[in-house]
C-alpha cells in the first residue's frame, strides 16, 4: 500500500534508492495489477492529451462556453513570440501553456483533471515547459507525471485536493506543489527535495480562498493557473539552489488543510465570497445567466 506521509515516502525511497516516479509505479503496478507498461501507457496518453491542452488555445483563440474568458494563452503565444518579455521566453511560454488547458477546459474541451479541471492548466504547463527547456524526452515527462501523481496521492490521504473543502489553495496549490515535485525529480533532485519543493509552493499559496464568479471555473481560475505554474517552476530553481523548507512537508499540508477547514463557507467554491462578489462579478453573472442567454 501506497505510504502515508511525506517523510515514509522520503524514508522509502531513500532504503530503495529509487526516486518517487519509480515508487510510484512500482505502488501502482501492485494496487491495479495492470502491469508496468500498461500503466506506463495510460499516463502517456494522458501526457497527449496534455500537450494538446497546453497547446490549443495559444494557436488560437478560444472563448469559454460563457464568454468571460478566452484568448489570452493567444496573447502570450504572440507576446513571447515578439521576444521583449520581462520574465523571459521560458516563463512567458510556460505561462501560455497554462492558461491555454484552462480555456480549453472552459470551452468544454478535452484537458486533463490534475488533479482537478479548475487546476488543469499547472501541471501539464511546468512539466512540457521543464521537458522543453531541459531538452528531456517524452520517457521523462512521464516519469515526472509520475512523481507529481505520488505527492498528490499523499496529499489527498492527508488533506483535500477540492476547493469546496479547502479553498483554493487546495486544488490549485496541490496541483503547483505536485508540479513543482516533478520538476525537482526531472532535473535530477532527490525525493526530500521533491517534497521541500511541494512544501515551499503550499506555504507561498496557503490561505487562497476558492471564489469563482457566476460559479464558473473561469474568473479567477485560470490566471491562478499561470501564477501556480509560475510558482512551481521558480520553487523547482530555489529547491535546486539548496534551499530548505524550514517546515516539513507533512506539517505543511496538516497547516493547510487545517487553513481550508477553517475557511468560511463563503470562501469554498459557493460564489457568495472574494472576488465572486464584486460589483464588477456580479454584473457578468447577471450578464451570463440574463434571459436572453437561457434556454
Ligand atoms: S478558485 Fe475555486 S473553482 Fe477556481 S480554480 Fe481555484 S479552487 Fe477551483
Amino acid at each position: 500500500m501506497f505510504v502515508s506521509t511525506g517523510i515514509e515516502l522520503i524514508n522509502t525511497c531513500e532504503k530503495e534508492n529509487i526516486p518517487i516516479w519509480e515508487y510510484t509505479i512500482r505502488e501502482e503496478v501492485e494496487r491495479s495489477e495492470l502491469g508496468r507498461e500498461n500503466i506506463i501507457e495510460k499516463v502517456r496518453k494522458n501526457l497527449h492529451v496534455m500537450l494538446s491542452s497546453s497547446s490549443l488555445a495559444q494557436e488560437k483563440e478560444i472563448k469559454s462556453v460563457s464568454g468571460l474568458i478566452g484568448g489570452d494563452a493567444y496573447r502570450l503565444r504572440k507576446y513571447a513570440d515578439n521576444g521583449t518579455t520581462l520574465t523571459g521566453d521560458f516563463m512567458v511560454r510556460a505561462m501560455a501553456r497554462a492558461i491555454s488547458s484552462s480555456e480549453v477546459n472552459a470551452a468544454m474541451g478535452r484537458i486533463v483533471a490534475s488533479p482537478t479541471a479548475g487546476s488543469c492548466g499547472i501541471i501539464p504547463a511546468v512539466i512540457i515547459s521543464a521537458a522543453e527547456r531541459l531538452g528531456k524526452s517524452e520517457e521523462t515527462m512521464i516519469k515526472g507525471l509520475f512523481t507529481a501523481s505520488g505527492i498528490g496521492i499523499i496529499i489527498a490521504k492527508n488533506a483535500t485536493m477540492a476547493g469546496a473543502e479547502g479553498g483554493c489553495q487546495a486544488e490549485c496549490g496541490s496541483a503547483a506543489a505536485m508540479g513543482s515535485a516533478a520538476v525537482v525529480e526531472m532535473m535530477g533532485g532527490t525525493p526530500e527535495q521533491a517534497l521541500d519543493a511541494a512544501a515551499i509552493v503550499f506555504k507561498n499559496i496557503m490561505g487562497l480562498v476558492c471564489d469563482p464568479v457566476a460559479g464558473l471555473v473561469e474568473v479567477p481560475c485560470a490566471k491562478r493557473n499561470i501564477a501556480g505554474a509560475v510558482s512551481a517552476l521558480t520553487t523547482a530553481d530555489i529547491v535546486m539552489a539548496g534551499v530548505k523548507s524550514k517546515i516539513p512537508f507533512d506539517e505543511v499540508v496538516w497547516a493547510m488543510y487545517k487553513v481550508g477547514r477553517q475557511l468560511p463557507p463563503e470562501l469554498r467554491e459557493t460564489a457568495q465570497g472574494g472576488i465572486a462578489i464584486t460589483p464588477t462579478a456580479q454584473k457578468l453573472k447577471e450578464q451570463i445567466f440574463s434571459e436572453k442567454n437561457t434556454l
